[in-house]
């Protein structure tokens, strides 16, 4: 392991080899970009460097401390994330923080806490952890990781060291997807392009059947399919994933197993605490709803992608540059039509679908405009 391991944030990497090299560690860091492009996988490495025996800005990997931080079992290393349902890191897990603080690190080295996903901490438990930055425990770092670094209070933002991640490179996505899915370069490139370097969107799309279903609304209403008797049958797919995100949102959330002596209780059942059965129904639906809303974009994006690709492709030499980057033969030949007026219908589709109104019909609209 060791910063090494962290692709494509050389930036990112630097000022924290730096700032673990000076030993001057400030008492909150902020690591913030797009999700799944390492900032958790940087900030166990800071957190080992932090405290490994033979010093020098990096982990060795070989003392005793790097092999308990590896394992999970460092005493010292806590990770703290969003539980239950809802993934909320409420006041008591900052108040669990606050007690742990008051005892020295044990190892004699530094205490570092990763808070996962921080923006997912409440109002009053951010009120709380402000706190506990205005009066930092000596020997105590907190490493906050977000994607969303907007929905921290500005005070607690002002107060940490920010580190920014950017996207990784779609060859490292491509590379990354091959060694854990066991797809082939071939079949990976595309879905690393369509992921604008983001593993865990590469990783969603990969396993969802959303690529496959776009490709084959755009091939028919290319060739003549009707758009309406489509748009009924897009709508029919759509209550299916609706259903599998319902389904997977009512699932008992698992315990977070992040190793390193967690402090969030992953069996907590953020609905048993007093709220009438309403405001759970209430809740789920929420749920539900902004999943559905990740659904929408994201099929949004897939068909953005091919009309986009299709305008590139049109372009000498601009081949190299398509996202679909498994589809040449299609893109080349053309789907008829103009697809910056295509691009243009795709965007009042998106608009329309922000403003909840019924999609059934939006996309059926969306098809007679995709249709040529
Ligand atoms: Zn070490």
């Amino acid at each position: 392991m060791s910063f090494v391991t962290v692709k494509d944030q050389a930036v990112a990497v630097r000022l924290l080899r730096s700032i673990t090299a000076k030993g001057r560690i400030p008492a909150g860091l902020m690591l913030w970009g797009p999700s799944g492009v390492g900032k958790r996988m940087a900030a166990m490495e800071l957190a080992k460097a932090l405290n490994c025996a033979a010093g020098g800005g990096d982990a060795c990997d070989r003392c005793l401390s790097c092999r308990k931080a590896a394992s999970g079992n460092h005493p010292d290393i806590i990770v703290v994330s969003p539980a239950g349902r809802t993934r909320i890191i409420k006041v008591d897990a900052v108040e669990r923080m606050n007690e742990t603080t008051v005892y020295r690190p044990f190892e004699g080295g530094r205490r570092i806490f990763i808070i996962e996903d921080a923006d997912r901490m409440n109002e009053a438990a951010q009120n709380h952890f402000l706190k506990t930055l205005e009066e930092p425990a000596s020997a105590t770092v907190f490493v906050l990781v977000t994607a969303n670094p907007r929905q921290l209070l500005p005070t607690i933002r002002s107060r940490c060291q920010p580190v920014r991640f950017g996207a990784l490179r779609r060859e490292t996505v491509a590379e990354l997807l091959s060694a854990r899915c066991g797809l082939s370069p071939e079949a990976a490139l595309p879905i690393a392009a369509l992921s604008q370097g983001q593993m865990g969107r590469a990783l969603d799309l990969h396993e969802s059947g959303r690529r496959d279903m776009v490709l084959s609304v755009i091939h028919r209403l290319s060739t003549g399919g009707d758009p309406l008797l489509l748009g009924e049958e897009f709508a029919a797919y759509l209550q299916t994933v609706e259903r599998a995100v319902a389904e997977a949102v009512k699932r008992p959330a698992p315990g977070a197993g992040n190793g390193g002596g967690d402090v969030e209780d992953g069996e907590e059942d953020e609905f048993g605490e007093g709220n009438g059965g309403d405001l759970e129904k209430e809740q789920l639906e929420a749920l539900i709803a902004g999943r559905m809303r990740l659904e929408m974009y994201e099929h949004i994006h897939l068909f953005q992608s091919w009309y986009r690709d299709e305008l590139v492709c049109r372009a000498p030499g601009g081949a190299e540059h398509a996202l679909n980057r498994d589809q040449l033969d299609r893109l080349a030949a053309g789907g008829g039509g103009d697809p910056a007026v295509k691009l243009e219908a795709l965007d009042r589709a998106w608009l329309y679908l922000e403003r909840n109104i019924n999609r059934g019909r939006v996309f059926r609209d969306l098809f007679f405009a995709l249709a040529v």
